[in-house]
């Protein structure tokens, strides 16, 4: 680590928390990632390795919160949900694993079962209990997203209790412990809504480090129509056929996920195009 952080090529990357530096997005809505250069200084941290592209390597470096100053006065501190939709592929994987390590090494700092402190090793992948020869892993939490259709090719869109007013998206909850995703998906929808479902299928998957989640997406057919509402957990939810959904984003009426989120592009692909929305 210490030859890497040496290395002019390397790009160095900080980290806090989910937040890494960008550069905001340019008249072209690409961002920027705000990448450090040694030997320019470089504020103490733990580092990450992230892998390597192009010749040149690629490290994070998480720091404690405090008043950094960034590489430039117009850098921000800005979340992958932010910064996601305007990135490269590449720079979204950089930012995905460093944000998702920097995050479990902020809970990680003592074992769970003796309780010793822990400390990193193998280039910020591992952390290793002081006492025992235990060592931790990074994990991620399953979750399944779907897109729940009707017969008539409706999508549900539904709004969370935690969302404001208009925003509405697919649903989406955690994967119990001995659970399939495929049950997850058809448990979920029971309990949120009351449909049952026909076929599901599997569309992809995206790390979500909020503050660690895996996302599963899917697309499942509804056996009926008739929605028995989790109010715990939903404040409405409705099924919207394309020409509905058109005129609810046209009039603002209907807000969904940034283009960073799978959600997104699991919306897109039903309607049959993107979004003309960031
Ligand atoms: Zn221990």
């Amino acid at each position: 680590m210490a030859g890497l952080l040496a290395s002019r090529d390397t790009r160095v990357l900080l980290v806090k928390g989910n937040l890494i530096q960008a550069l905001p997005p340019d008249d072209h809505g690409r961002a920027r990632v705000a990448y450090l250069t040694p030997p320019e200084p470089l504020p103490e941290g733990v580092g990450l390795y992230l892998g390597s592209s192009g010749g040149l390597d690629y490290v994070g470096l998480v720091v404690d919160g405090g008043d950094l100053e960034g590489p430039s006065q117009d850098v921000d501190w800005v979340s992958l949900r932010e910064v996601g939709g305007h990135l490269g592929e590449r720079d979204v994987a950089v930012v995905a694993s460093a944000t998702a390590l920097a995050v479990w090494h902020g809970e990680a700092r003592f074992c769970p079962s003796c309780g010793a402190p822990t400390r990193v090793v193998h280039a910020g992948w591992v952390r290793r209990c002081t006492a025992e020869a235990k060592e931790l892993f990074p994990r991620m939490d399953p979750a399944v997203i779907v897109a729940v259709t009707d017969h008539a090719d409706r999508l549900l869109l539904a709004r969370a209790q935690h969302f404001g007013p208009g925003r509405y998206s697919v649903l989406a909850g955690f994967v119990d412990a001995g659970e399939s995703l495929e049950a997850a998906v058809r448990r979920e929808v029971g309990e949120e809504v009351g449909l049952e479902l026909g076929r599901v299928s599997y569309l992809g998957s995206q790390s979500w480090p909020f503050p660690r989640s895996l996302m599963c997406a899917f697309e499942a057919q509804a056996r009926g129509t008739d929605l028995t509402l989790d109010t715990e957990e939903l404040a409405e939810a409705h099924w919207f056929t394309r020409a509905e959904f058109a005129a609810a984003i046209a009039d603002g009426s209907v807000h969904v996920a940034p283009r960073s989120a799978i959600a997104r592009s699991q919306i897109e692909r039903w309607y049959g195009r993107a979004l003309d929305l960031p």
